[in-house]
């Protein structure tokens, strides 16, 4: 498989069908911990995305992430906007800070991708001062980035590392359920944050869920 900014419009169409389809869900847990704003926040990025394919198809990954990352930003608003925002703009720096992507062929193999998307994780952990462990997107976003640097470390087949993404992205979700919340709305509620999974944990899983169902197909 060829990792081209040419399968953003389909793995942004998985991701907006996903949020979609679980909206109702995602909305009753940042109720029940947060404001509930979560999913509408997220799907006015989406959207902007959705809007931006075709654009997007035709850059390379450096200048593909740091326009997704700067509409994130705009589009979204709340806690996650700015953390989504900065999750992209760190990933097109990393690519740009690196001779191997190869901006002429616009491909990135595993390893590149696992180190890249690690950057931009370890960007969200600064920007949100949070680490595992607090109940947030962090809970999926780190997990899922050690998986992948495992799968590139072991040379392990793409359809493995995607399958591991997936459940890891899962394992990750669920752990949110109870924990104490320590950044963030649900960190107000303290002891009463403990029995609901995290509305953006819950979003990770999903869009993560989505474009690993994209990767295996192509
Ligand atoms: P807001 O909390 O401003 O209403 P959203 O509802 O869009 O923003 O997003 C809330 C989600 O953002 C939470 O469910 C959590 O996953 C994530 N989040 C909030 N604060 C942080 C933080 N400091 N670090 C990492 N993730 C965070
Ligand atoms: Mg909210």
């Amino acid at each position: 498989m060829q990792f081209v900014p040419a399968l953003l419009p389909s793995l942004i169409q998985a991701i907006d069908q996903v949020i979609e389809t679980n909206a109702e869900e995602v909305t009753a847990l940042d109720q029940a911990i947060g404001d509930g704003d979560h999913v509408t926040n997220l799907q006015r990025g989406i959207k902007a995305l959705v809007a931006q394919s075709d654009e997007l198809a035709q850059l390379d990954w450096v200048a593909a992430w740091q326009k997704i990352g700067m509409t994130m930003m705009t589009a979204v608003g709340g806690a996650s906007g700015s953390l989504y925002g900065t999750l992209f703009v760190a990933m097109s720096k990393a690519a740009r800070d690196r001779p191997v992507v190869s901006r002429a062929e616009r491909t990135l193999d595993l390893q590149a991708f696992a180190e890249i998307f690690s950057s931009g994780v370890d960007a969200v952990k600064l920007r949100g001062k949070a680490d595992a462990g607090e109940k947030t997107m962090l809970d999926v976003l780190i997990p899922v980035a050690a998986s992948l640097r495992q799968g590139a470390a072991d040379g392990a087949a793409l359809a493995d590392v995607l399958g591991n993404v997936a459940q890891t992205a899962i394992v990750g979700m669920e752990s949110t359920r109870d924990m104490l919340a320590t950044k963030g709305r649900a960190s107000f509620l303290e002891e009463r944050s403990r029995g609901h999974i995290d509305a953006g944990a819950k979003t990770s899983q999903l869009m993560i869920g989505a474009l690993v169902g994209v990767l295996r197909s192509v």
